[in-house]
């Protein structure tokens, strides 16, 4: 009976209490939000050496009505972990194909491609391939500008799996790029099985190219990895011309940050190219 008293106990944590109570009210609030079309996506443009724009990354942002504009780190765990990524990930890619389909029609962006974020789950939906074609018929998108952006994650769900699911995708024209490479553990057993076209260096590296430290090894490693693997390599966090210079100086092609520019809204990024 004591032990019971415990656990009971514990279960009516008050403080645990408060902290469930606000799960629920959030997850409330994103299935309104989502229902209310309170979702937008924000475009960072992404560069070549030259400086020249050959796409973008598209990030989520929540327009609250109360909150104001809520970045996903407020969001997109929980979205994960109650399964709404998977609604959320969907309305995102409609999104994003809509898009592209638009820059297809302006001479100015019609090269631009477009890399969106896709969460382990939705990867994992056996239906997954069958709902980008779909999207891609709808919209009218070229899927060979379309890239998704995946991380280790992505292979917990079992690594023959993902293989098959990237590989239908691939067939369909789409590419995928490995996001926040170098985070993780087992980045370089995956790297050579996975179908990918580009790695992206993780904004924590290319932070630390500020200091002489151990950062930019990592990234002279990566950079070399990438290029004997023939796989494209961006850098993503590029806030310094020092930090530019040293990318460029091992290699690097690719770029994206601040310096360039940070997430915009749609009407934003276009006037880049059309204003
Ligand atoms: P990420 O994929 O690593 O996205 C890049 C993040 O770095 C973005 O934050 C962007 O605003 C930020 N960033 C860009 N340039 C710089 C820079 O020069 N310096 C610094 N310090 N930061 C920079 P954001 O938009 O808050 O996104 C955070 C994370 O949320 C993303 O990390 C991604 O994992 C996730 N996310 C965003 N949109 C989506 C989405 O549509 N679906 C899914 N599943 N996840 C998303
Ligand atoms: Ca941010
Ligand atoms: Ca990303
Ligand atoms: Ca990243």
């Amino acid at each position: 009976a004591k032990q019971a008293g415990r656990n009971t106990l514990c279960l009516f944590d008050p403080q645990m209490q408060a902290g469930l109570n606000k799960r629920a009210a959030l997850e409330a609030d994103l299935r309104n939000g989502l229902e209310q079309n309170q979702f937008k996506l924000f475009y960072q443009v992404q560069v070549d050496r030259h400086g020249r724009p050959v796409g973008a990354e598209a990030v989520l942002r929540w327009e609250h009505p109360r909150r104001g504009l809520v970045e996903p780190g407020e969001f997109i765990g929980l979205a994960e972990e109650s399964g709404l990524i998977v609604v959320l990930g969907r309305w995102v890619l409609l999104e994003a194909c809509a898009t592209l389909a638009n820059w297809a029609r302006q001479p100015a962006m019609a090269e631009l491609s477009l890399a969106v974020n896709i969460s382990a789950k939705q990867l994992r939906q056996q239906d997954f391939a069958a709902q980008l074609q779909g999207l891609l018929g709808r919209t009218g998108a070229n899927p060979q500008r379309l890239r998704l952006e995946i991380t280790e994650n992505a292979v917990l769900g079992g690594v023959e799996n993902t293989i098959a699911m990237m590989q239908a995708l691939n067939k369909l024209g789409i590419v995928f790029s490995m996001d926040d490479f170098g985070t993780g553990y087992s980045s370089l057993t995956y790297l050579q099985r996975l179908p990918l076209a580009q790695i992206k260096i993780d904004r924590s590296f290319v932070g630390g190219l500020n200091d002489e430290n151990h950062h930019a090894v990592i990234v002279r490693i990566i950079l070399a990895l990438g290029n004997s693997l023939d796989l494209q390599v961006i850098a993503e966090g590029v806030e310094t011309e020092r930090q530019l210079a040293y990318l460029v100086a091992n290699g690097c092609r690719y770029f994206q940050g601040y310096l360039f520019g940070g997430p915009e809204p749609v009407a934003q990024f276009n006037a880049r190219f059309n204003g």
